[in-house]
């Protein structure tokens, strides 16, 4: 069984736990992304766990194809739900700078050109 790791808002409304293998962390560099400073990591539905969540998951997304989740508390972005190339629903990116137990500044990032390619 792989790692399970925990994350969640500023204010503990929003919970969530995700298994990983090996961590795969990417920026990407659309106008929302390069605003919010998200790492993301991709987990399919299957090891994403969401806790009920004490407030309100708010929904934003620019484009049709992911919607960012935030806490409608603290405003943090959690985690964004992909809609496009799986069903709705399959796969999840979490924002790894919502989980304590990761230093993100010891990950190797990729950045993904959203600018261009979204
Ligand atoms: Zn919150």
């Amino acid at each position: 069984m792989n790692p399970t790791y925990a994350g969640s808002c500023h204010c503990g409304a929003v919970e969530f736990t995700f298994e990983v293998d090996e961590f795969a962390a990417w920026q990407c560099n659309c106008s929302l992304c390069r605003r919010t400073g998200a790492i993301y990591h991709r987990v399919e539905a299957t090891c994403f766990h969401l806790k009920e969540p004490l407030v309100e998951l708010e929904s934003y997304g620019s484009k049709p194809l992911i919607s960012h989740k935030r806490c409608a508390r603290c405003g943090v972005h959690t985690f964004s739900q992909v809609k496009f190339g799986h069903e709705i629903g399959a796969l999840y990116c979490v924002n790894l700078l919502c989980v304590g137990d990761i230093e993100t500044n010891k990950l190797s990032v990729e950045q993904f050109n959203g600018a261009r390619d979204l």
